[in-house]
């Protein structure tokens, strides 16, 4: 495949790999990590790949080198790899990228360097709502006074059509991590909607977004018939992040109960209940696990568990507040096996059976992998 930087970015470490033999050692990463964990019951299944392999990348973080290129930070250091196209970027979002970096010297935008701590633009961030063609444009830089903004801004909205907003994040850390705290908007409304299982979403800068909204669907699709609610079910949707699979899951249940720790998101998934006009949904702002042991200590009654957690997984208390509890169901959706397959264990220990993990492509190209695990209450 045709990429300049491949073996040098890091990201996709299956370029070079025919699709079909990506999705089978996806598979057989999973085989190994089940049979390591001596869950030998599990059956994997074939990986269920993508239709389109490339592109599928809603969400783009790039920095800048003093030259003014665009491009990934080598691993583990500080050095720019600067590209103009990407095979797994959404295209719109790489000839932003460009045109951001050729109005740099134009608007005498200084570059962040990170060993002097001197400079103003750290990163740009573009998400996409590639459904409803919005584009959200994100300048983290390290001042919230940005001279010259009203035509730089004027200057790419004209150009690219699909620009609904463009929020200045205000960084000051010295931190890897990209986002800081405070926001400024530049233009329009300081977020974007995406459609998604034929429901609507608001998305602001700081709320996690599933990368791949095609593949996402097909993975939402795969949980929710695992579950197979009836209609009368009280489902907590745990880790809900904008609230999107337990808004899809809440025309199938009686009440659904989303939990999420980051407000932004927790603030985006109550409009977004309102705006498809959802009423048997709330959200907690809380960390799931303190969720979930407050449940268990109320001996509240709830009859499945959908959860979604970050790489490192879930914890210990929350699986033994889910033994508490006592669902009949629990759909476990993970991008990392590794730590599903760890935290299936437990579950396996407090009296849930499970014989099927299910990888879904997510990631093309790279080694990255989701599963979805339905686990039973044993009787
Ligand atoms: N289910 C959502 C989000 C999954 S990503 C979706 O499909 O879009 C994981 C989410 O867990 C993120 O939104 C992250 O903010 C949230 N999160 C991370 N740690 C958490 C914790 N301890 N408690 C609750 N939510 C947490």
């Amino acid at each position: 495949m045709n990429c300049k930087i491949f073996k040098q970015c890091g990201s996709c470490d299956y370029l070079h790999l025919a699709y079909e033999e990506q999705l089978k050692k996806k598979r057989e990463y999973c085989v190994q990590l089940v049979k390591k964990a001596k869950l030998s019951q599990v059956k994997v299944t074939d990986t269920i790949g993508a239709k389109d392999p490339y592109h599928y990348r809603n969400k783009v973080i790039v920095g800048f080198n003093q030259r003014n290129e665009a491009g990934f930070y080598e691993e583990n250091s500080h050095k720019i790899i600067p590209y103009t196209t990407c095979l797994l970027h959404d295209e719109e979002s790489d000839a932003i990228i460009q045109k951001i970096a050729s109005l740099l010297r134009k608007y005498k935008i200084q570059i962040y360097n990170e060993d002097r701590r001197k400079g103003f633009l750290r990163h740009v961030l573009i998400r996409r709502g590639i459904k409803t063609n919005q584009t959200m444009v994100v300048l983290v830089t390290t001042s919230s006074v940005f001279p010259g903004s009203k035509n730089f801004v004027k200057e790419l909205t004209s150009q690219f059509k699909s620009i609904k907003t463009i929020v200045m994040n205000i960084n000051t850390r010295k931190t890897s991590i990209v986002l800081g705290n405070d926001e400024k908007i530049l233009f329009g409304k300081g977020y974007i909607e995406d459609e998604l299982c034929g429901l609507k979403f608001k998305i602001s800068p700081k709320s996690f977004y599933q990368i791949n909204r095609d593949q996402c669907e097909v993975l939402y699709h795969k949980a929710l018939s695992l579950l197979n609610l009836k209609g009368d079910e009280t489902v907590i949707d745990t880790y809900c992040g904008i609230g999107t699979i337990g808004m899809v899951a809440s025309k199938k249940a009686k009440q659904v109960i989303g939990v999420e720790l980051n407000k932004d998101a927790v603030k985006d998934a109550i409009y977004n209940a309102k705006m498809n006009n959802i009423k048997n949904i709330r959200f907690i702002n809380e960390d799931a696990t303190a969720f979930m042991v407050e449940l268990a200590k109320e001996k509240i009654v709830i009859d499945a568990v959908i959860m979604d957690p970050p790489r490192s997984g879930t914890t210990p208390a929350f699986i033994n507040a889910v033994k508490a509890l006592q669902p009949k169901q629990v759909v476990y959706i993970s991008c990392d096996p590794s730590t599903q397959v760890r935290d299936l264990a437990l579950f396996k220990e407090v009296g849930y059976k499970f014989d099927t993990m299910i990888p879904v492509d997510m990631f093309p190209m790279t080694e990255h992998v989701e599963c979805v695990v339905l686990m039973s209450k044993v009787k």
